[in-house]
């Protein structure tokens, strides 16, 4: 059976049968899902349905019948290289609110543009154009594009379905999007597009994100649309103004004084915080407790605190609760509230659930990888303590989803349909919550926003202060650094093949708490390292300051004659530039803008990055080497923040020596590569447990997404043995480092040694590996082991993520582990 255009069965992704054989084909050649597909795509009854994870995702024959994966499973293929089942259709449950969404991102790209196209006066900036890979030589009017530059600038607005971004690159897609979606010709037509989009999905309350909903002509706007849009679409929409957890406090009071007049306006549902969780809570707690004191005048007032999106700041999601619930009036949000919830806030959001809930949004987790698997989200957790929750889309149009598909991920993170019914529960009080508290509010029509005051706090004179402040800090910056003679440079350097190594760690005050013994030894640690970078010809990247691990390892530098090179930022501080540093590159304006250049830079040069413990800026620098794939170890036996975070999110790899570090750093022969000419002994463990649900459980490790074979996917635990080691040791090591369990080596039965025969991608001719299996059954005591929870393991360093996962329905495994599993299973039962 041919279809010679090809079947959607993605975005941007089309299936084919060329010469009897699955194909798939991408609109971009490097896409990881293609990749996955045609690993996991099985063509059944002749060619006529197509099979993805013992799911029918296409029919063929007619009625011929297609589900498109949605965001939320393409992503997680990509990654994980396994499909996940989710349900197919409809749910029984499908949200009807999005309370958590906004305004810039709720349509697609494609819907943008087609507005933009269809609206007189809407030009698209040069610039924009030019990062949709379209050269134009000024502004282009929308109308006047092309249908294949509306196709290119429409792709170029949305969060791509494979590809790991970062928070900045998040940014960065707003900032594309805003000459669109900023525009005033284009803002009550978005509105109604928004509404329509809702509606076909089923969604007819949302309240959308937007710092200017209440600035007076989007205000006006929305007085004068949103009653009709309703009538005609039966989709409410209400807005939150937001806030960013980095602004002036001066410039949200201002904002509060003004929410204070608007509050009477029944378009205005209440305030968001928001932006790059790289601050604690803590830091705007003023910004709170006066939005927390508005819902004294208006019932129902809603705070929202983006909070717990990453596992930086672990205390963001308690302080924000502590923070606001001594505001009876209010409604309080927690936006994503994944990480670092204690037991004893989850009782206090549980407590008053009638006014505390929490936001998950899901595909968006996934996109920003600040989840990797289904296993890290807490949304069961959160229901089984009777917290009140919601799902919501971050953005339905940017990431690609809508509210059936986040129901279809719930029931993916664990949510079953009892489950899912308490959170049609949350949504039908906040309904009748939001009616009542709307009931004395002036009707839209009856009521015109006031002319705004003058501003209070960020006034003319505190505004050109802070403007002074930040010029005279680049000016002293410009001195200093030409004082210095060093090189300067705002572009990327470009390296020539040096090896390149990037150290981040703990800095002032993470530096100060240090013992003068993790001093010491770090610091010989740090020589050595230097001394083998120096003999490589290599190049030190640091942040180009003169405290904490860096201006020790520019002392270090200088000592063994290594070149340093400083990524600074404008904001940073003329007295903290180190004299030792050769080059400087400035590459960025802010301390939280800097992790996604820097990782880029070590990422192209093929560099490696080295962690010594560090505070919460460090920790998003090592969210960012993990989301771009840039190598990277963290030093073992340091503390901090940094190290809290890794550790939360699964994807460490700690070192313990100068050696290994090196060995890192010369690890950039082409992948998959062998060390050793002839064979390459390696250990692999079959551990099989009773599951808690009754059948046999296999323990699986996901390899890590830089593994040198079959990276990103699902294995056994094992690894090379080291020289010296018994096979048998090895595997007992492996096991533990991998998976954090521990197995007596008199436990382990031998099943097989196996080699050649194109069983591991790495053998060539000369070199490959001889795998020795073993296998081994838990039982007992043994079964939960510590550090267990469900079925997810933690606390392994060289997997990305270690699982037990049931023998009868296991993913299709990397190399020939499924034919081992079979092996070792037959030794298990004679026994
Ligand atoms: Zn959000």
């Amino acid at each position: 059976m041919t279809h010679p255009s090809g079947l959607g069965l993605a975005p941007g992704h089309r299936v084919k049968w060329i010469d009897g054989r699955i194909a798939v084909e991408a609109d971009d050649d490097r896409s990881r899902l293609r990749a996955a597909l045609e690993r996991n795509l099985v063509a059944g009854d002749g060619g006529h349905t197509l099979i993805l994870g013992g799911q029918i995702r296409a029919h063929l024959r007619p009625p011929a019948h297609v589900e498109p994966l949605t965001a939320f499973e393409a992503r997680f293929l990509a990654d994980n290289n396994v499909p996940l089942s989710l349900p197919t259709g409809t749910p029984a449950f499908s949200p009807r609110t999005d309370l958590h969404t906004h305004f810039a991102g709720a349509l697609p790209g494609r819907l943008l543009v087609e507005l933009a196209a269809a609206t007189e006066g809407v030009t698209v900036p040069r610039g924009v154009l030019a990062e949709a890979g379209i050269d134009a030589r000024q502004d282009v009017p929308a109308a006047a594009l092309t249908a294949l530059a509306r196709d290119r600038l429409a792709r170029s607005l949305d969060v791509p379905l494979d590809q790991q971004i970062t928070f900045q690159d998040m940014e960065r897609l707003y900032a594309r999007r805003s000459p669109l979606t900023k525009h005033p010709r284009l803002f009550v037509p978005q509105l109604w597009a928004i509404a329509r989009g809702f509606a076909a999905t089923g969604v007819h309350y949302a309240e959308l994100s937007l710092s200017t909903a209440v600035e007076p002509e989007i205000l006006a706007a929305l007085h004068a649309s949103l009653d009709s849009i309703e009538a005609d679409s039966g989709v409410r929409l209400r807005f939150l103004v937001a806030m960013s957890r980095h602004d002036d406090l001066e410039w949200d009071l201002d904002v509060l004084d003004r929410l204070e007049q608007c509050l009477p306006s029944r378009a205005i549902a209440g305030v968001d915080i928001m932006g790059h969780e790289t601050c604690s809570t803590r830091a705007f707690v003023p910004v709170l407790e006066r939005a927390g004191a508005l819902g004294r005048a208006r019932p129902g007032f809603v705070v929202r605190v983006h909070a717990g999106e990453n596992p930086a700041f672990p205390e963001n999601v308690r302080e924000a609760v502590r923070a606001l619930l001594p505001f009876p009036g209010i409604e309080i949000r927690i936006g994503h509230g994944l990480y670092g919830v204690d037991g004893e806030t989850l009782a206090s959001m549980a407590r008053n659930s009638d006014r505390v809930i929490v936001e998950f949004n899901l595909t968006s987790n996934l996109a920003l990888n600040n989840i990797q698997t289904t296993l890290q989200v807490p949304l069961r957790r959160y229901v089984d303590a009777g917290v009140s929750a919601v799902l919501g889309s971050d953005g339905a149009g940017l990431y690609g989803t809508s509210a059936a598909d986040e129901a279809r991920a719930a029931l993916a993170c664990g949510l079953d349909e009892p489950r899912l019914a308490w959170l049609r529960h949350t949504e039908d009080l906040l309904l009748k919550r939001r009616q009542e508290n709307e009931r004395p509010q002036p009707a839209l029509r009856d009521w015109l926003p006031p002319l705004p005051l003058p501003r209070r706090h960020f006034t003319p004179a505190r505004a050109a202060e802070l403007a002074a402040r930040r010029g005279s800090v680049r000016a002293a910056q410009e001195q200093r650094l030409s004082q210095l003679g060093a090189t300067v440079t705002n572009e990327a350097p470009v390296l020539t093949g040096r090896p390149l190594l990037w150290l981040a760690g703990a800095w002032r005050h993470a530096f100060a708490a240090w013992s003068p013994e993790e001093i010491r030894t770090t610091s010989g640690i740090l020589t050595d390292v230097l001394r083998g970078l120096a003999s490589r010809g290599g190049l030190l990247l640091t942040g180009g300051t003169c405290h904490g691990m860096e201006g020790l390892s520019h002392g270090l530098a200088a000592q063994v004659g290594v070149d340093v090179l400083g990524a600074i930022v404008e904001e940073t501080l003329a007295e903290d530039l180190d004299a030792r540093v050769q080059t400087f590159w400035r590459c960025a304006r802010s301390l939280y803008e800097k992790a996604a250049p820097v990782v880029r830079l070590v990422r192209d040069a093929n560099g490696l990055g080295l962690f010594l413990g560090g505070g919460l800026i460090v920790a998003d620098e090592q969210q960012a080497a993990h989301n771009l794939r840039a190598r990277h170890v963290l030093l073992s036996g340091l503390r901090g923040a940094a190290v809290d975070a890794a550790r939360a999110s699964q994807h460490v790899r700690f070192v313990d020596d100068a050696a290994s570090i090196l060995a890192a750093l010369d690890d950039t022969r082409p992948w998959g590569q062998l060390r050793y000419p002839g064979p390459n002994d390696a250990a692999d463990v079959v551990l099989i447990r009773r599951g808690p649900l009754g059948d046999d459980e296999l323990l699986l490790i996901r390899r890590h997404d830089d593994s040198d074979a079959a990276a990103g996917r699902m294995s056994l635990p094992g690894g090379f043995v080291h020289p010296g080691e018994a096979p048998r040791d090895a595997a007992v090591r492996e096991l533990l480092e991998e998976t954090g369990l521990r197995m007596p080596a008199s436990a382990l039965s031998p099943v097989a040694i196996v080699e050649g025969g194109g069983r591991d991608p790495r053998d060539t001719e000369e070199r490959w590996v001889r795998s020795h299996v073993f296998a081994v059954r838990m039982d007992g005591e043994d079964a939960t082991p510590h550090g267990a929870s469900g079925n997810l393991v933690l606390g392994g360093s060289d997997a990305a993520a270690a699982l037990f996962v049931s023998i009868a329905h296991r993913p299709r495994l990397a190399f020939d582990h499924d034919s081992l599993v079979t092996q070792a299973l037959a030794v298990l039962s004679r026994g």
